[in-house]
């Protein structure tokens, strides 16, 4: 019989409705499925060994004629089988625990092999509950005398059944869907498919396994690159809806009226988007700097860019906190130059708030249509709230138009160099590396529970004295966007507490499910100083920019990423004076403790989102993921380097599709078969 990848797993022998409902449960459907179930481990069962000197603890293969079986009962009245084997000259004793139907198994003189681990029972060396198997002419041994492989069960499937039937898949004549040609396969160091799946379900040595698992992964990296090099695609093709003939002299009036020196961070990245937006390409670019390096200024230049040419911009934030304060500080950049910003949210939603130069909004924004309107210019910010998916999401709503606009898509909390790659296929990024003048390090303390009420008798202090400001972070509840009434509610509980604990402050609170008008209002008092103490809610946070905050609190820290506590506390620190971060936290376990010290010494982002998603995942980092960044099942986002080759055979077959035809024709049939 002749299968194809594609074939549904009920071709196999034995695989019946029942089995075929406990298969999807794992994840398998078809016959690529189950062969891409794989092995989570080996037992080491290669060696062959005489009954004589056995130690304790070894795992050994032992081949042996039955000689005796009987069912016993222990003195705590526990049934166990005890199976007498003779090998050569010697005999051994196996034990087994509760598995009365062995008896209908062993029948004296036949021979087995059995794998498994000794151990002591009474006074003697015997094999514990081994894995066994019948000796049969011409058949080699499956479950026994070799490196067998352990699979992934679930309820009524075990690995002894997937072995088997993965064996009796190879009895048939598979066509493995290799794409790739034996040159690429040397020149990429990379083995064929067919042998890959071989070497991981048969390996004869560890290194198969690696082998395998290596050319598997390349197989799951290239398939993501690819798909979104296909997207990607689309949007290259397009055209910008303007191509800009940004003036020298007119950006030279909008750099003097700036308020402070520009970095030269600042204006190398300025520079770029410039020359980007005066391009016949779309710009897609992402402007990636630590929390407080100053992006919006970059924002802004590039807005100020599209207004001198007579065309509006649209800027997005993750959160309306967030949309009011560019739409102020975007307000009295542009107020000498005439340019009218306004807001757009959901909750206002005016139509005349659209005519504005610069329209400011949360992503609410996004679903309206951008393609209306007379815009060169889309920058998104905190992009990492935003997930992957957002711009194809832009790619979608202008999906009937030729042109798209250009879009700067900005980021603190930077994306790992391994996702960025994989789905930013040729993104252009333009790094931030220095941060404005004279600012400190923020001091970042781990309070223990008995030192909390002294942490806030120094708060206080240091408020009263110094005349600045703080916030206390809330517990986190749920990682979510949408504020849940959980949410709300403990932040209520956490100002009431704050309340209390500082009588004579001015303490303020900050929501998500706060009226438009009163959030405004309490940011608007925040930063003309009438609020010492801001209670906020974990998602509200994102790039608020408050230069006389220097204190931030963070409560259930240890909840937190590493990279997001980063972005909190990146809240302070945002002027010449010192700021502190005091980090509460209700685990007393050893690797929470140790997350934290990690960020008390380190004060990169970049390192941190790294070390974050070595430690717990991408998923985690990002907080949702719905987000767009899949689990992966066989590599990991730390293969930079399968990562790397991916993405560079992705832009081989872009540049000569002719030669690579087989590469997109197996991809189209995945597509058809899949689908
Ligand atoms: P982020 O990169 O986190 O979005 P912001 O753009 O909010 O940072 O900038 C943080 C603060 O630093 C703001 O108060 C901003 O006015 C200030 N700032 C930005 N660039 C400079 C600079 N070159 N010199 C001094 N202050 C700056
Ligand atoms: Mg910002």
């Amino acid at each position: 019989m002749k299968l194809y990848m594609s074939d549904p797993i009920s071709r196999l022998p034995l695989v019946g409705p029942v089995y075929q409902k406990r298969l999807k449960r794992l994840g398998i459907r078809t016959v690529e499925d189950i062969l891409l179930h794989l092995p989570h481990r080996y037992e080491d069962y290669r060696h062959e060994k005489s009954a004589s000197y056995l130690k304790e603890g070894e795992s050994v293969t032992i081949r042996g004629k039955v000689e005796t079986f009987r069912n016993q009962y222990t003195k705590s009245n526990k049934k166990i089988q005890l199976l007498v084997v003779k090998n050569k000259k010697s005999r051994f004793k196996i034990v087994w625990f509760n598995q009365p139907f062995l008896s209908r198994t062993f029948k004296k003189d036949e021979e087995f092999y059995f794998s498994g681990k000794t151990g002591w029972f009474g006074r003697e060396i015997v094999l514990m509950s081994p894995d066994y198997e019948k000796i049969e002419k011409g058949k080699p041994p499956i479950h026994t005398l070799r490196l067998v492989p352990i699979y992934p069960e679930t309820r009524g499937i075990s690995s002894k059944w997937l072995r088997r039937r993965i064996f009796d898949l190879y009895s048939n004549e598979v066509e493995f869907t290799e794409y790739l040609e034996g040159e690429d396969l040397s020149r990429m160091k990379l083995i064929a498919r067919e042998s890959a799946f071989k070497k991981i379900h048969y390996p004869k040595e560890f290194d198969d396994v690696y082998e395998g698992r290596k050319r598997l992964a390349f197989d799951e990296i290239l398939t993501l690159v690819f798909e979104n090099r296909q997207r990607e695609g689309e949007w290259i093709r397009k055209k910008p809806n303007f191509s800009l003939s940004i003036k020298d002299d007119e950006m030279k009036k909008f750099f003097d009226s700036i308020p402070f020196k520009l970095t030269a961070s600042q204006i190398k990245s300025i520079n770029e988007i410039l020359k980007d937006m005066r391009s016949e390409l779309p710009m897609n670019r992402l402007l990636q700097g630590d929390v407080g390096s100053g992006k919006t200024i970059v924002a802004a230049a590039s807005c100020f860019a599209s207004f001198s040419c007579g065309y509006q911009s649209v800027v997005m934030a993750p959160t309306l906190a967030l949309a009011q304060q560019h739409y102020e500080t975007l307000g009295n950049l542009f107020k000498p130059f005439g340019a009218k910003v306004s807001i757009f949210t959901s909750f206002s939603g005016k139509k005349k708030d659209i005519d504005a130069d610069i329209i400011v909004g949360t992503h609410a924004l996004l679903y309206k249509s951008i393609s209306q309107l007379n815009v060169a210019l889309v920058v998104i910010d905190e992009q990492h709230r935003f997930g992957v998916k957002q711009r194809a999401e832009i790619s979608e709503i202008t999906k009937h138009e030729d042109c798209v606009p250009h879009v700067l898509t900005m980021t603190a909390t930077p994306i790992p160099r391994s996702i960025a790659l994989t789905f930013y296929g040729d993104l252009d990024v333009s790094f931030m590396k220095d941060m404005p003048m004279g600012r400190k390090k923020i001091k970042t303390w781990i309070v223990p529970e008995e030192k909390r009420t002294a942490a806030y008798e120094w708060i206080s202090n240091e408020i009263k004295r110094n005349k600045v400001q703080a916030f206390v972070v809330c517990p986190l509840i749920e990682e979510s966007e949408i504020t849940s009434m959980s949410e709300v509610k403990s932040a209520k509980n956490e100002y009431e507490k704050i309340k209390k604990i500082f009588p004579d402050l001015r303490i303020g609170l900050l929501h998500g499910r706060l009226k438009s008008g009163e959030r405004e209002d309490v940011i608007d008092k925040l930063r003309r100083g009438e609020i010492d103490i801001l209670v906020s809610t974990p998602v509200v946070e994102v790039g608020i920019d408050i230069p006389n905050a220097t204190i931030i609190v963070v409560e259930t820290a240890d909840r937190f990423g590493l990279a997001q506590l980063h972005q909190l506390r990146g809240r302070v620190g945002r002027s010449v004076k010192q700021s502190y971060c005091l980090l509460f936290s209700e685990s007393k376990g050893e690797r929470a403790r140790k997350r934290l010290e990690i960020l008390r010494e380190n004060h990169s982002g970049f390192e941190l989102s790294e070390m974050d998603l070595r430690m717990r995942g991408p998923g985690e980092i990002f907080g949702i993921k719905q987000h767009g960044i899949p689990e992966l099942k066989i590599a990991s986002w730390s293969d930079i380097d399968i990562i790397k080759q991916a993405k560079k055979f992705v832009q081989e077959i872009y540049s000569d599709k002719n030669k690579y035809k087989r590469v997109f024709e197996y991809y189209d049939n995945k597509k058809i078969a899949f689908n």
